[in-house]
């Protein structure tokens, strides 16, 4: 269905930061839809997205409102309830019905159409970073050590303006749309929780996600069809040997070679074993071991993240890792006992719903696709929700007009900042996407 212009336009270098701070360079291409392929004859885009741009423009101090009182704000992990609290005040005047879980603060909000049809999930999540917040704003964070530097002030905020706009147009929808307030994005796992709630069932039939990107072009909306995050697993290895006399190794087992051989080995592994196009990382970021100069210690630990982009490269490297620590272990008279600690799996994106976001990104005024080339090892517990629901995340840039992309700081950082005229753009883009899956589904 979807179509696009044979000479993509390179537009450049984007710098994107993931969760735990992870970076990746993309180089970004401009493809110009043929909007007359890419919808049945009678169907008019344009006039349908134009619509939700104004609409959303219309109540872009709203928006901007609650994504400031949410700021100025911060909460963490599971336990959100003033922003929900926010969150309902700002849309009460709606007729939502509202679903609560025992696990967190999360909830979904219900939109019915005036006809039946499909089912539309949209997310936001609510929660912010333990970190000091140093933008200098009017509005920034009131509490110390507490910042919404990942976005997710605005991830809200775009959501609620979402459910205002097409809670104006309910009569016409043919289907139902439901507003997913999450907690606990940042290794919390609360979609997770509020999936095992029972709170998004039935599943729907299609879900949409933002993310925005300060450090990517004004107003652009960017993702890629199959795997645009990856899985984030918690590595840790105990090397178990026998201390002694740092003077007579050979009355010992020393564990702090055998723990540095395998730290080496798993590298080796990574680039023997896994597919040069499919990414693997498995990153040692601590050692500990010993006490003094002249001890060899009995043990030696390593911690790490391990990165892959599919469910079978994550389960092949997990029994990898096991197989190579025990036994570079054993050959030196050693134990290793690995633990993994499973976090956020792959964020996989569908590829009808990545061409329908196109179709609605494109056919918003000045609206702008990237085509993002290549997976980012960040991660994502919206990936929860697209384990079950097929859907897509896409990116939004929110650097300022013409800003040096490179000078922007990205997510997670103290300065980071957001140009709040783009959230109404991210408010049509998730109502845009709604409206024609309960339209027309993937067609
Ligand atoms: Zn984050
Ligand atoms: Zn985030």
């Amino acid at each position: 269905m979807r179509s696009v212009s044979a000479a993509p336009k390179y537009l450049g270098t984007v710098s994107f930061s993931g969760r735990n701070g992870s970076k990746a360079d993309l180089s970004c291409y401009r493809h110009q839809p043929r909007l007359a392929s890419v919808f049945a004859p009678g169907y008019h885009p344009r006039m349908l997205t134009e619509n939700l741009l104004d609409d959303a423009r219309s109540i872009a101090e709203r928006i901007t409102a609650l994504r400031r009182a949410i700021h100025a704000e911060p909460e963490l992990g599971l336990e959100t309830p003033k922003t929900l609290a926010k969150v309902r005040a700002e849309l009460a005047d709606l007729p939502l019905e509202w679903r609560e879980g025992p696990s967190c603060t999360g909830a979904v909000a219900v939109l019915n159409g005036g006809k039946a049809g499909r089912r539309a999930l949209l997310r936001g999540d609510m929660d912010a970073l333990p970190m000091p917040e140093e933008t200098g704003l009017p509005f920034a964070s009131t509490i110390a050590g507490r910042m919404h530097a990942c976005g997710h002030d605005t991830h809200t905020a775009m959501l609620a303006g979402a459910a205002r706009i097409l809670a104006g147009r309910a009569d016409a929808l043919p289907g139902e749309v439901r507003f997913m307030f999450q907690p606990g994005e940042e290794g919390y796992k609360g979609a997770k929780f509020m999936i095992d709630d029972g709170l998004i069932d039935p599943l729907p039939d299609a879900a949409f996600a933002l993310h925005i990107m300060p450090n990517a072009p004004h107003g652009a909306i960017g993702s890629r069809t199959g795997t645009l995050l990856a899985s984030a697993d918690m590595l840790k290895i105990v090397v178990e040997g026998r201390g002694g006399h740092a003077s007579m190794p050979h009355d010992t087992r020393d564990p702090v070679p055998v723990a540095c051989e395998i730290v080496m080995a798993l590298q080796a592994m990574v680039t023997r074993r896994f597919k040069a196009t499919e990414a693997v990382v498995v990153t040692i970021t601590q050692i500990d071991a010993g006490t003094a100069h002249n001890v060899i210690p009995d043990k030696a630990l390593l911690k790490g993240t391990i990165r892959t982009l599919s469910p079978e490269a994550r389960q092949e490297i997990w029994s990898a890792i096991r197989t190579l620590a025990e036994n570079i272990a054993q050959a030196h008279e050693c134990d290793a006992d690995v633990a993994i600690t499973q976090g956020f799996p792959p964020t996989v994106n569908d590829a009808r719903a990545v061409a329908l976001a196109e179709a609605v990104a494109t056919s918003l005024p000045h609206g702008e696709y990237l085509h993002l080339p290549a997976p980012i090892m960040g991660a994502e517990d919206f990936s929860y929700v697209l384990e079950k629901v097929p859907g897509m995340m896409a990116f939004l840039g929110v650097a300022t007009s013409g800003a040096d992309l490179k000078q922007c700081c990205g997510i997670h950082s103290s300065r980071m900042m957001v140009d709040e005229t783009v959230l109404p753009r991210g408010t049509a883009f998730l109502a845009g996407c709604a409206t024609r899956f309960l339209e027309r589904g993937w067609d």
